[in-house]
């Protein structure tokens, strides 16, 4: 019998080995544990998955010298309270099949492990049937040590000194204040997902908050105050794939920075850039420059069709159909802004003082519009009237009294889309208000609770607007055909642009042949073009075009309609009759966007009786 070959001798020194265990969990710990703020979220959801109703988090010198979590969940027995803080130690997941639906917010069993790593660690636990709590007590490589304790079934875990063994990350540490701010918003943003359950904050002695067991609404008030509720719109959507529900700010309630934007994925805490994204573009132009709006949403899909396990702090998520949910949320915040019929309320310039210089400044005030007006804007025009808009018969243009052009405004009526349920958003009062035209170039009338004043030239164009894209989008084009075709030569630039764009312009109603070099022959044009504009109108839409394509450059045909609403739409200088300013006002309300203009400028202007009241000294 011959020995085996000795093979060692030839081997290399090296071995592989395995990382002992602190020194992998002070590793992993550089991954889940960022700063005390990571401490705060990771001990919360544990606490959330014990089923805690009552939690309580203590910090001091924002976290770094102590974070302490404490809840009246399941608690643990001893052997499970030593073993939560070995890694990939979980009582969440059995098998790899389940990481796919995972309901729990923790589920890779590193937490503890991690933070006991890099930190003073003290878990105090008892479960509801047990006499003894079992205390753990970790700190970095120091042997851990077990003892018994009182106290009531639930779970504390006492975070002390973090980082107290990894100077670089210690040091790296912001300010006692920056630091209490994050944990201040993961807690705020855990306390939201929970209305139904009791928080209590408390940093360096003093208590933040203190929340009861509540509503969704009233945990808004508790945190945010009464006057944040009235500032905000609810929000509730439901399909097979992707339900969303919360609440989102009236655009007057814009907020200076990103931090009220609130998004949960499944009940998880998540941030998403498309998804703030398309909120944002939903809101177009409403807000105040510079400004974000509110947002609290809560999404829910199903868990198959999402990974929550691409980042270790699980804030980011990705979704099988990334932009079918932006396009979902999108929609929604326009349909829920459109039919809120929030109207900036204006207050005259404040601060003049009493020179008797009535300026006719105004400044749209914050937080002034449509709180506790549930009834929306108070548009006082009767149902009637715009039906009859609709059938243009019942204000039919007294003869002679059209201004030149104005003709289409009662002529495009009947091909108006009205969209579905937008019939109770017409806020009506009897009897029907006058309409006034100001200088040719604003509507006056009153409201329910004021007086409010319409761009018209904005109207019109807000108006042209979506019915361009309504025709682009159902590709129902109507075109009047010209008697008299007309010939247009193009310089060569403008001819290669329209040739771009030809197909749009088309979608418009546009008919076009060309002819030869740098012509074109117009045979049809949208019935919204005042005869005898035809040739100027499709040149104006291409010197547009040009010019917001240099601007901001966009979608083609979102382009297109822009050009061609404003160009074809009324002007200020175009008076008006009472029948034709009525069947503005009735179409723009129509619109799924009434109050500003497709460039962002405001339409409608409202300013309440309490103003006014208030100007002339009443109160
Ligand atoms: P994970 O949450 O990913 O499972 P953790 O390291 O955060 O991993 O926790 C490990 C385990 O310890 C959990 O699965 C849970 O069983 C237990 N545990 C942790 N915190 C608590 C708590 N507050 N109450 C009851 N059990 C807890
Ligand atoms: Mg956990």
């Amino acid at each position: 019998m011959t020995n085996p070959p000795d093979i060692s001798a030839s081997m290399s020194p090296r071995r592989v080995a395995v990382l002992p265990e602190h020194i992998a969990n002070k590793i992993a710990a550089g991954e889940v544990i960022q700063r005390p703020e990571s401490v705060v979220k990771e001990l919360l959801e544990n606490a959330l998955d014990a089923g805690a109703h009552s939690i309580e988090v203590i910090i001091k010198d924002g976290g770094k010298e102590l974070v302490q979590i404490t809840d009246d969940g399941t608690g643990m027995d001893e052997q499970d309270a030593v073993a939560s803080f070995l890694r990939h130690a979980t009582s969440k997941i059995v098998s790899f099949e389940d990481l796919e639906v995972i309901r729990t917010y923790g589920f890779r069993g590193e937490a503890l492990a991690s933070i006991a790593a890099v930190s003073q660690v003290t878990m105090k636990t008892r479960r509801a049937g047990d006499d003894v709590a079992t205390v753990v007590k970790l700190a970095g490589e120091e042997p851990q040590t077990v003892s018994r304790d009182a106290r009531g079934p639930g779970t504390s875990v006492t975070v002390q000194n973090l980082f107290f063994n990894v100077p670089a990350r210690r040091k790296f540490l912001k300010t006692t204040n920056t630091e209490f701010r994050h944990i201040h918003d993961v807690v705020q943003r855990t306390a939201l997902a929970h209305p139904g359950l009791a928080f209590t904050f408390v940093s360096d002695g003093e208590t933040v908050f203190r929340l009861k067991p509540s509503t969704i609404d009233q945990r808004i008030v508790d945190l945010f105050g009464q006057r944040t509720v009235e500032s905000l719109l609810p929000v509730e959507e439901q399909t097979d794939f992707l339900t969303v529900r919360g609440f989102i700010g009236k655009p007057a309630f814009g907020q200076k920075t990103r931090l009220s934007q609130f998004l949960y994925l499944n009940g998880r805490i998540i941030s998403s850039r498309s998804i703030g994204f398309a909120v944002g573009t939903a809101y177009e132009h409403l807000l105040i420059n510079g400004t974000y709006p509110f947002y609290l949403l809560f999404l829910e899909i199903d868990p198959h069709r999402i990974d929550v396990n691409v980042h270790p702090s699980k804030m980011e998520v990705k979704f099988d159909d990334e932009q079918g949910v932006n396009r979902f949320v999108s929609a929604l915040v326009r349909k829920t802004l459109g039919a809120a019929g929030a109207v900036p309320a204006m207050s005259f310039t404040e601060g003049y003082p009493g020179s008797g210089d009535l300026r006719l400044g105004f400044t749209v005030r914050q937080h002034a519009w449509g709180s506790g007006d549930s009834q929306g804007i108070g548009w006082t025009l009767p149902e009637r009237s715009r039906v009859d808009a609709l059938t243009g018969e019942i204000f039919p243009p007294p003869a002679g009294q059209m201004p030149p052009g104005s003709q289409d405004l009662l002529a495009f009526p009947a091909a108006t889309p009205f969209l579905p349920g937008r019939e109770g958003e017409m806020p009506l009062s009897e009897p029907p208000q006058l309409l006034w035209q100001l200088h040719n170039k604003y509507i006056l009338s009153q409201i329910r609770h004021g007086v409010m004043i319409v761009d018209q030239h904005v109207a019109h164009e807000r108006i042209l607007y979506e019915k361009a894209l309504e025709r682009f989008a159902n590709g129902l084009r109507t075109s009047q055909q010209l008697l008299f075709p007309v010939t247009v030569q193009l310089p060569a630039g403008d001819y290669a642009i329209l040739d771009d764009i030809f197909p749009h312009v088309e979608g418009l109603g546009f008919d076009l042949k060309r002819f030869g070099k740098n012509t074109v022959v117009i045979e049809g044009v949208p019935p919204d073009v005042k005869a005898g504009h035809e040739q100027s109108i499709l040149e104006e839409i291409l010197a547009l075009y040009k010019e917001y394509q240099r601007e901001s450059p966009g979608e083609a045909q979102d382009l297109v309609a822009k050009s061609f609403s404003c160009k074809s739409a009324i002007k200020a200088g175009d008076p008006l009759t009472e029948a034709e300013m009525r069947s503005l006002i009735d179409q723009l309300f129509g619109t799924t966007m009434p109050y500003v203009c497709p460039h962002g400028r405001p339409i409608v202007l409202r300013i309440s009786t309490e103003e006014l009241d208030r100007r002339f000294g009443r109160r």
